[in-house]
């Protein structure tokens, strides 16, 4: 499953991520990770029956853990095929067909919530982030 890592300022020079593998022999597959002055954020795969012990494992070291499980939900009622979503999401869940029609890919949607905003017809939605 897809999770979300968040880390705070005050444990941004601590290996945390790395020393929970290590801790837990849980691997974690990264796909995206953004890390400034003020917070790190860090979505990864991990095995559904490992989520418990690698949840515990970063928690204990003060790093707040989410699962991805609720992705875009695209309304191909409202949906005019304009194509703005496409070119703003992060990891390519929309792309087009042969056709010219949309396609989605909702297993690859990490809930950034970015294409919500960019819709002009309101056709995504998110479950968990109020979008
Ligand atoms: S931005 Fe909205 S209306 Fe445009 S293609 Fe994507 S889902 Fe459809
Ligand atoms: S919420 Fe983010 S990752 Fe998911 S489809 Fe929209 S832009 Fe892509």
């Amino acid at each position: 499953m897809k999770i979300k890592i968040n880390i705070s300022s005050d444990i941004l020079i601590k290996p945390i991520i790395a020393e929970s593998i290590l801790e837990t022999g849980v691997l974690l597959n990264i796909s995206q990770a953004h890390f400034d002055r003020s917070r790190g954020e860090v979505v990864a795969d991990v095995a559904d029956d490992k989520f418990d012990l690698m949840c515990k494992s970063l928690t204990n070291k003060g790093a707040r853990v989410s699962k991805l499980d609720t992705p875009i939900k695209w309304d191909e009622n409202e949906c005019v095929e304009c194509g703005a979503c496409i070119s703003v999401c992060p990891t390519k869940v929309f792309s087009l067909d042969a056709d010219f029609s949309l396609l989605v890919d909702e297993a690859k949607c990490i809930q950034c919530g970015t294409c919500v905003d960019m819709c002009p017809h309101k056709a995504l939605s998110l479950g968990n982030n109020n979008k």
